[in-house]
């Protein structure tokens, strides 16, 4: 149901065995493949971003040409709070994931950093995707537009390279100092 313009599935490794030769090269225990995932929820902290300004255009334009009661629904003031809010929200992601850019660049991003914004911005995403898909009413639930493509898709960004709770436990624990997990 998510996805599914790539192939999905379930592998398993039963009993296998990796040579030396196929070692992580220079890292002692789970540091090299962790350092590998802080890298790649960097850059999933900018997918959803995508995402949910798809999603945002979408019901941005739709609520400009849909009219009811003579007038259309962008007009009213709860279609606009929703919308102000999505570009709130995105400009914040936006904002969030350039500064973890810069701090990449100078070699000081913590791995923690990276979890509040892959959270952050996969979650701003979901929920957009989700409020835009509203806007469109009906229209919404057909491929003609893409916020429920994008909603789908996202429930997978929010699981994989760590559930949103998994991120949300290592926010815990920097801030508190105690291991929840
Ligand atoms: C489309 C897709 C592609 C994927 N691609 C890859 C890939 O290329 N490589 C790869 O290795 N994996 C991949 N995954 C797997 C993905 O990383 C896992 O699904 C994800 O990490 C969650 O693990 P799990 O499915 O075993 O869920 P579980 O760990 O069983 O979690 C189930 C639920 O329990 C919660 N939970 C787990 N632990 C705790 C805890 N300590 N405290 C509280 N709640 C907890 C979770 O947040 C979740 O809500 C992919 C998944 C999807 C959906």
């Amino acid at each position: 149901m998510s996805l599914r313009a790539s192939v999905t599935s379930a592998l398993f490794f039963d009993s296998v065995r990796v040579p030396d030769s196929q070692r992580l090269p220079n890292v002692k225990g789970l540091k090299g493949p962790l350092g590998c995932l802080s890298q790649a929820r960097y850059g999933i902290t900018w997918g959803p971003i995508g995402a949910a300004i798809a999603s945002y255009t979408s019901a941005l334009e739709y609520s400009k040409e849909r009219i009811l009661f003579g007038r259309p629904i962008a007009a009213t003031q709860a279609v606009q709070l929703k919308l102000a809010d999505m570009a709130r929200r995105i400009t914040l992601a936006q904002l969030l994931s350039l500064q973890l850019g810069r701090l990449k660049d100078a070699g000081t991003l913590q791995h923690s950093q990276v979890s509040l914004a892959k959270w952050n911005n996969c979650r701003m995403a979901l929920d957009i995707s989700r409020e835009a898909r509203d806007i469109l009413g009906g229209a919404g639930i057909t491929t003609e537009h893409p916020p429920i493509r994008h909603a789908l898709n996202l429930e997978s960004v929010i699981t994989y390279e760590g559930t949103e709770t998994v991120h949300q436990l290592v926010i815990g624990r920097e801030v508190t100092g105690i291991n929840a997990f």
